[in-house]
């Protein structure tokens, strides 16, 4: 049986280190209720990432506690948890194979109907209808090269269609025209929709539709407040 997560994240007494003579998080305490989008800001080494992949569970904490809906992460099934949390990074690797093969990593088995409705849903199907084979363009043949813009928003897609209850995005940091720029945000704006998401955000215009910003330094927060507050 699957068990279902609805995304509220806690940091108990959270101490990490990579290599013991050099703490990044000292003492972390957070609470993310499920549902919110919080925009994680802070200088370069700040602990970001290294927080983000606390909860993708790329690391495990030296002392204290990450937990999924109350739940020591430790203790979720690998399976269940593959499927409750998902992690989008800068990079948004794009594989060998198709347009639609590289949108189905999101949940194998995915059907063309799923993933045209994914694709639909972030605002990625009008650029991949463009496309000389539609969503049976290889990416990685001449005509199949996709722009920074565009790798983005089948980024989204994936992680759509994989619709998990918590959403880990760093976010691209790549300069974009302005109607790629306006599309992106408005793919991401849906793709955190009725999730948890923690963002760490490169722009503006992504801290402003966020429930909560979070600012870093040295592993601490810092700040913790709405955008409109901060
Ligand atoms: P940026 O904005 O540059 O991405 P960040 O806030 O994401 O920074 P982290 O990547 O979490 O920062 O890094 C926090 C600290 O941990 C930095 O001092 C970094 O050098 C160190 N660090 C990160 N990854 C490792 C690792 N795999 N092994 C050892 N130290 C690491
Ligand atoms: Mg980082």
């Amino acid at each position: 049986d699957l068990w279902t997560a609805k995304g509220a994240l806690d940091f108990d007494d959270v101490r990490f280190a990579y290599h013991e003579d050099r703490v990044i998080l000292p003492d972390f305490e957070l609470h993310i209720p499920a549902g919110q989008t919080v925009a994680l800001v802070g200088s370069t080494g700040a602990g970001k990432s290294t927080l983000a992949k606390l909860v993708a569970r790329f690391y495990d904490p030296t002392d204290g506690v990450v937990r999924l809906d109350g739940v020591d992460l430790r203790d979720v099934h690998p399976k269940d948890l593959r499927r409750a949390i998902v992690m989008v990074t800068q990079e948004a690797y794009l594989f060998s194979g198709t347009v639609a093969d590289n949108i189905a990593l999101g949940k194998p088995g995915a059907t063309l109907d799923e993933i045209r409705a994914a694709a639909h849903a972030v605002g990625a199907d009008t650029f991949i209808e463009a496309l000389p084979q539609g969503y049976d363009t290889d990416v990685n043949k001449r005509g199949g090269r996709v722009s920074a813009g565009q790798r983005q928003l089948l980024s989204f897609a994936r992680a759509f269609l994989a619709d998990p209850a918590v959403l880990i995005l760093d976010e691209a940091t790549a300069s974009l025209d302005i109607p790629s720029e306006r599309l992106v945000q408005e793919g991401l704006t849906t793709l955190l929709a009725d999730r948890t998401a923690i963002v760490i955000a490169h722009r503006l215009s992504t801290v402003a539709i966020a429930d909560r910003v979070l600012v870093m330094e040295h592993g601490r927060i810092v700040e913790d407040g709405t955008p409109a507050e901060l």
